[in-house]
């Protein structure tokens, strides 16, 4: 297993549960901890309650959560969001999901930290990987879950422009140290324009976490900036929550400032090698799926595993067979997601606005009126 994120460890517990002996080698020398927003689906939960970690997994949504839709001169009305849509997503930190699986993982598999692999090579007797450590190993099988830009990925099946799909959008995310003043610890805010949105995602029991998504034509020029050049640039002057969100950002302890790109291959493993959650089918953040999608394809090539324990060919063959129409689902939904989270043009804006505020009407409750 390359890879000490979701996949990986989801794969490393479903892995052992197949009566295999996983070993993860992670690029970075201790595990991560924080992170982002990330909600989790129905059929997340569901995943992780197959590998046993869905108890141990700090779920934050506040239970009386309420969405305003904010403009930049900071109007404001009721409206739906993210933790509105159907299945109510959870609300957690990519960490709390880590955290779940790592206490999970236990001693059911080696981690080794520090490491990465520089070369793969198979035959019939195994996969033989070299490490960046200068050691090297033979294994059954190798699973490349090492995200978006995996290095699995480039040693066996090529390299990244074959299938990385760039989707001119960027993304700034970072934990806000308090609710946006004028907002309740429960609020989450949304403030959608064409080309340019800010979303915060509160939680019941930590500060919300500010997300800037926007589209821009040069994604490469545009990550070469600071974060907070680049988003003093493009939502520089705009009111409502943005002022306060980009001020904090120069006292968060970290940031993710990145492309939103989605993986598109026509096969996940060749011969022992095998791709995993974003390393294989990176949804995009849009989706709000590639957790979740990262713990199901984890359990479901557990299964296949343990269905098919003499003959590995076929197991993945028929792991893949039952992951891809999901996979796609997702994807060409994310597109769809993305426009919610971040039109790309003014039509698309206007069309979110009709759709979203329809929506909203028949959604959200009235409070009741007391006759007494
Ligand atoms: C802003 C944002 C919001 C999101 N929101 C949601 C959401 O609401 N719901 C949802 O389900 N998903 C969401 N996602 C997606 C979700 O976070 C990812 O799909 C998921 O975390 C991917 O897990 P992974 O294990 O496949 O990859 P990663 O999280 O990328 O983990 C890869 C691991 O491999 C390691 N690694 C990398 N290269 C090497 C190497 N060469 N050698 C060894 N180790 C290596 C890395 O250090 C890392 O530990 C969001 C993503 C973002 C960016």
């Amino acid at each position: 297993m390359v890879g000490l994120g979701v996949a990986g460890m989801a794969a490393a517990i479903a892995l052992s549960g197949a009566g295999w002996k996983p070993v993860i080698v992670e690029r970075a020398p201790q595990r991560r901890t924080g992170g982002y927003f990330v909600g989790l689906f129905p059929p997340g939960k569901k995943a992780a309650a197959r590998l046993g970690v869905l108890e141990r997994m700090h779920l934050r949504t506040p239970p009386d959560h309420r969405t305003w839709a904010v403009d930049a001169s900071g109007d404001r009305r009721r409206s739906i969001g993210f933790l509105d849509q159907p299945g109510h997503p959870e609300g957690t930190m990519r960490g709390d999901v880590e955290a779940a699986l790592w206490n999970g993982l236990a001693s059911h598999a080696e981690v080794r930290f520090g490491v990465s692999p520089t070369a793969i090579a198979q035959d019939e007797t195994g996969a033989h990987v070299a490490f960046s450590d200068g050691g090297a190993e033979s294994f059954d099988l190798v699973i490349g879950a090492d995200g978006l830009r995996s290095t699995v990925r480039r040693l066996a099946f090529g390299p990244d422009e074959r299938y990385l799909r760039p989707t001119n959008s960027v993304i700034c995310t970072y934990a806000l140290t308090g609710q946006v003043p004028g907002f309740s610890g429960s609020d989450q805010i949304a403030l959608v324009e064409p080309g340019r949105a800010l979303w915060v995602f509160p939680y019941r029991d930590r500060p919300p976490t500010a997300l800037f998504a926007y589209r821009v034509d040069d994604v490469g020029l545009e990550l070469r900036k600071k974060p907070a050049d680049a988003l003093a640039a493009r939502y520089g002057g705009m009111g409502g929550p943005v002022p306060y969100a980009l001020a904090a950002l120069r006292d968060a302890p970290e940031c993710l400032f990145d492309s939103v790109q989605q993986v598109r291959m026509r096969r996940w493993h060749r011969g022992r090698v095998l791709l995993l959650g974003d390393a294989a089918w990176c949804l995009t953040l849009y989706s709000g799926m590639g957790a979740s999608t990262g713990m199901m394809g984890a359990a479901a090539l557990g299964d296949a595993l343990t269905a098919q324990p003499l003959d590995l060919t076929a197991a993945l063959r028929d792991w893949e067979r039952r992951m891809r129409p999901t996979i796609r689902a997702h994807q060409l939904i994310a597109h769809v997601k993305g426009e919610g989270f971040v039109p790309s043009n003014p039509f698309n804006h206007g069309v979110r606005h009709l759709v979203v505020s329809q929506a909203a009407k028949l959604l959200i409750r009235k409070p009741a009126i007391s006759l007494s």
